[in-house]
């Protein structure tokens, strides 16, 4: 049985009850996060909680509490939780007042937090050899204008992940413009000649902290990458793409399209990095937190 955290307290998941009047629920007016736990450590949780207090600032709700409560709220869900490997989820929305109405609610009701922890298996990153790679999609990006705010209002995001699931693909990478802005749930990295390229961080993407890791890793190991523009056209004549998330690390992308990517498997790019990134994560995880 797992625990989660609502409103203040540490509860059995099957007896935690939300009401329907909820704002998170009626109008998906809320944020949330997702941190990863690792050998029952938390990892990178200060970007993912500082990534949070700017959500929240986003949506103009006041956080419900100080970065130091929280860290302190999601190690104990860590120990009731068992430790090991988790996916730590947490949302906050803005509440539930006793009427349904567009602006908010005054006078203020009391932000509803929620979080729970679920286990994870270790991703393709720990074993670069044996990995086989993914396939991925092209999708228009129809998402609203604030793609940096990590808002539970995911609509999009699910039916262009489904889309790809329908069609044997794991991920669907989005199109605004004619350019790459991110995967449905997982930022998005090109390789060419050698050379890393990401989408530069900006309001028509989420700032994953994943991704940040990579740019600091590859920048500390003088691996080149830069932030720049990706057209469309450049995944098709990639020679590795790879796709970043807190669950998934790095992930390597083998077809784009049903077009094969490279060599139509994990590129030695690749190979080499996801070594790097296991490293450090073990270098980080391996202390008790
Ligand atoms: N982009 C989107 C749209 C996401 O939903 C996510 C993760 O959920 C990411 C990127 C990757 O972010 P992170 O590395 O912080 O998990």
């Amino acid at each position: 049985m797992s625990e989660v955290f609502l409103n203040g307290s540490f509860i059995e998941a099957s007896q935690a009850r939300i009401s329907p009047m909820d704002r998170g629920f009626l109008f998906a007016d809320g944020i949330y996060e997702v941190i990863p736990v690792f050998n029952g450590v938390l990892f990178r949780a200060e970007q993912h909680l500082r990534r949070l207090e700017r959500s929240l600032d986003g949506l103009q709700i006041p956080s419900p509490h100080s970065v130091p409560e929280w860290m302190e709220l999601c190690r104990e869900l860590v120990r009731r939780n068992g430790g090991g490997e988790l996916s730590l989820y947490m949302q906050v929305t803005r509440g539930a007042p006793d009427k349904r109405d567009h602006p908010f609610p005054y006078p203020v009701v009391p932000p509803t937090v929620f979080m729970s922890a679920t286990s994870i298996t270790r991703s393709p990153t720990h074993d670069p050899d044996a990995a086989l790679g993914f396939a991925a999609i092209t999708l228009d990006d129809i998402r609203w204008g604030r793609c940096d705010i990590k808002s539970v209002s995911l609509l999009p995001n699910v039916l262009a992940k489904q889309q790809a699931y329908a069609m044997g693909a794991a991920e669907a990478i989005l199109i605004r413009d004619g350019l790459v802005t991110e995967g449905a749930s997982t930022n998005v990295f090109l390789i060419k000649d050698g050379r890393i390229g990401t989408p530069p961080r900006s309001t028509r993407i989420l700032n994953g902290i994943t991704r940040e890791l990579i740019i600091e890793l590859c920048d500390r190991h003088r691996i080149a990458l830069v932030e720049r523009e990706i057209a469309k056209a450049e995944l098709y004549d990639a020679d590795e793409i790879w796709i970043s998330s807190s669950t998934k690390d790095i992930t390597p992308i083998v077809s784009v399209d049903t077009r094969k990517i490279g060599h139509g498997v994990p590129g030695e790019l690749w190979k080499s990095f996801a070594r790097r990134f296991v490293d450090y994560k073990l270098s980080v995880c391996s202390r008790s937190d």
